[in-house]
């Protein structure tokens, strides 16, 4: 098997990490789990590793959606079956120079994290849309945010060159390396990136090659994680794509809102309120409605009494049932209600008429329905109305 991950011949994505198209040959490849895979004698498709996740792109013309490594290998998951022999091997640019630039932006925000604040951080996650470290700080104000992000833009802006290099396990032991900690059973050279006058730190992953190239890093939001604060960020692109989508939607915002960017949230907060307003006086309106409806019903004096309610709700017909109730001496009536396609009834009976939940369930059999009460009120919902006359019958 190709072993392409030793420490003496490093492969092209770490030789030359802005390259973006290569001519390799297919060693090996297999079948894992119904993913099939190959193994090249070189690649430029970076491997899942230290937070960074894998590349994509394609073998002649057949997609690579994952790269692993995997004992000595690397081993690259393609769409269909690759046959052994020449390959010409094509990065997802755009993918890997986002992660390029999170990931270079990840070092220099925790370099003077550390440095200038005295945050170290203790774990790093890159996903699609954002990215976070975690600090051991216990919590950080808007000001401690605004310093380090102040902070980081000038060493953006001071354009530091990124230089990886391998060394020699002695080597590395001799040199002041931000981690000292390296894999267990680690053996040969040690990959370190150092950001000029800045960093130097181990790491396996593909960079910028200066530190103007993050172009920007945005502090989004913090949150506390076990005791230390999670950061949230984005770097580069990523950060002027999710400012324009900011702006988009402050413009969409503006125009339903009618109000400029600094006065949103307040002409959000006044519509909500107004919403409450409005649906408080529709429960009122609603509440007076059913009064009338079961006075309208008292009115009629008949023993048996139903009313039907097009475009009312459950809580309707339960008050018309229960105000009737209150007043109805030994009469019954059945409210019966649709909206929006759905069916409700009540049964209201007054305390000389006889037992509402007996009747109620025998009703609720008739209508196919379902319902439960309490008292001189029985209500339920039933997949249709056709059962009207039979239950009329059954409290006549
Ligand atoms: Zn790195």
């Amino acid at each position: 098997m190709a072993k392409n991950v030793d420490a003496t011949s490093p492969p092209a994505y770490e030789r030359e990490p802005y390259r973006t198209a290569l001519d390799a040959s297919v060693l090996a490849s297999g079948d894992e789990a119904g993913r099939p895979y190959v193994v090249l004698d070189d690649t430029i498709l970076f491997p899942e590793g230290g937070g960074q996740p894998p590349d994509h792109g394609f073998l002649n013309d057949i997609e690579v959606f994952d790269v692993q490594k995997k004992g000595g290998d690397i081993r690259h998951y393609v769409a269909a079956p690759v046959a052994p022999g020449p390959a010409r091997v094509r990065l997802d640019w755009d993918r890997r120079f986002d992660h390029m630039q999170q990931h270079t932006g990840q070092h220099l925000l925790s370099a003077v994290a550390q440095d200038r604040f005295g945050w170290q951080t203790t774990a790093f996650h890159l996903s699609p849309e954002v990215c976070d470290v975690e600090l051991d700080v216990r919590a950080l104000s808007p000001a401690d945010l605004e310093a380090l992000e102040e902070a980081v833009a000038a060493e953006i802006r001071a354009a530091h060159a990124v230089l990886p290099r391998r060394v020699t396990l002695d080597e590395f032991r001799a040199l002041p390396v931000r981690t000292r900690g390296l894999p267990e059973g680690h053996a040969g050279d040690v990959r370190l990136v150092e950001i000029e006058g800045v960093d130097l730190n181990t790491c396996a992953g593909t960079h910028l090659s200066n530190t103007a190239e993050i172009e920007v890093l945005a502090l989004l939001s913090v949150e506390p994680l076990r005791g230390g604060t999670r950061l949230f960020f984005v770097a580069g692109r990523r950060a002027r794509r999710r400012l324009t989508r900011h702006e988009e939607r402050n413009a969409a915002l503006r125009k339903s809102l009618g109000a400029p960017d600094a006065g949103l949230v307040d002409a959000a907060k006044a519509k909500l309120d107004q919403l409450s307003e409005t649906q408080r006086a529709l429960r009122r309106a609603e509440e007076e409605l059913a009064v009338a409806a079961a006075e309208a019903a008292l009115a009629a004096r008949a023993r048996v009494v139903h009313a039907h309610f097009e475009g009312r709700d459950m809580a309707f017909v339960q008050t018309v049932a229960r105000r009737f109730a209150e007043k109805a001496g030994a009469r019954a009536a059945l409210l019966t209600a649709t909206r929006e396609g759905q069916h409700v009834f009540a049964l209201g009976v007054g305390d000389g008429f006889g037992d509402a939940q007996a009747l109620g369930r025998e009703i609720a059999s008739l209508f196919e329905g379902k319902g439960g009460g309490s008292g001189r009120v029985f209500q339920g919902k039933a997949p249709g109305l056709s059962g009207v006359d039979r239950a009329l019958k059954l409290l006549s």
